[in-house]
């Protein structure tokens, strides 16, 4: 059994052209990547690493993870939103390898393959987020890196995620996210013990809708990244 929800895919494929467009359904993506590369980068260097971006989309943080000097590759199941990314790199000069295969399935051909893998806003959008997160740490070498990022799930995250990001503000479609799918930091810290990764930070994200401006900070009630450490 496949841990996709194809109602999810079909979501993104039918925006996929929009991907590149930064006034978008994408353009929260786009304020935030200069914010999380940054972040990663913070904590591992990426010039000459051998990066996986899981639920890559159209490439927003594998493109920029490329530009950093990474040798990169991007999958996802909308192969649609890979169309795009591919076709954007015609335009960035870029050379990511983009694949439609499922973590799960890459970890059985490619295990301790990646210096680091990312796995951004996408574990809300699966049935099974852990199976993802023990994929991402199969494909990862010992003593690399993953990092990951979700939304909360309390009161004040379904009020500003989806009240105030889908309806009020219109940042998002509607239906973009589904409450009962957000994970707190305490479960994915979890899944990632589990499958034997290290936590070494954790990393909130917030936006201020009047200035319109995205920030890092301590606050995880809403949006947050998690970095960890696969032991040697
Ligand atoms: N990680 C990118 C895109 C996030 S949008 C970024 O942060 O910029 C979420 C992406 O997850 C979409 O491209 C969607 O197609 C993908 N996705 C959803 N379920 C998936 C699954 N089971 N396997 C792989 N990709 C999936």
């Amino acid at each position: 059994m496949s841990n996709v929800d194809h109602s999810e895919i079909d979501k993104f494929s039918a925006l996929a052209h929009r991907w590149w467009d930064p006034t978008s359904e994408f353009k929260p993506l786009h304020a935030i990547n200069p914010l999380r590369l940054g972040w990663i980068q913070s904590i591992t260097n990426l010039q000459g690493k051998r990066i996986l971006d899981v639920g890559c989309g159209g490439g927003i943080l594998a493109e920029s993870l490329s530009k950093a000097g990474a040798t990169v590759t991007g999958i996802d199941l909308s192969s649609k939103a890979l169309k795009v990314a591919e076709l954007h790199q015609l335009e960035s000069g870029t050379s990511v390898r983009y694949l439609t295969i499922s973590a799960e399935d890459l970890a059985k051909e490619e295990s301790q393959s990646y210096d680091v893998v990312t796995c951004m806003e996408m574990l809300e959008h699966v049935p099974d987020p852990s199976s993802v997160v023990q994929a991402c740490a199969k494909l990862c070498k010992p003593g690399g890196h993953i990092f990951f990022s979700t939304l909360n799930r309390n009161p004040k995250s379904y009020l500003f995620a989806i009240i105030g990001a889908e309806y009020i503000l219109q940042l998002l479609p509607k239906g973009t996210h589904q409450y009962e799918k957000f994970i707190k930091p305490s479960e994915l810290a979890q899944f990632t013990r589990a499958t034997g990764l290290e936590v070494i930070e954790l990393k909130g994200m917030t936006y201020n809708p009047i200035t319109q401006i995205y920030r890092l900070g301590s606050d995880t009630d809403v949006n947050y990244m998690m970095a960890t450490h696969k032991p040697q």
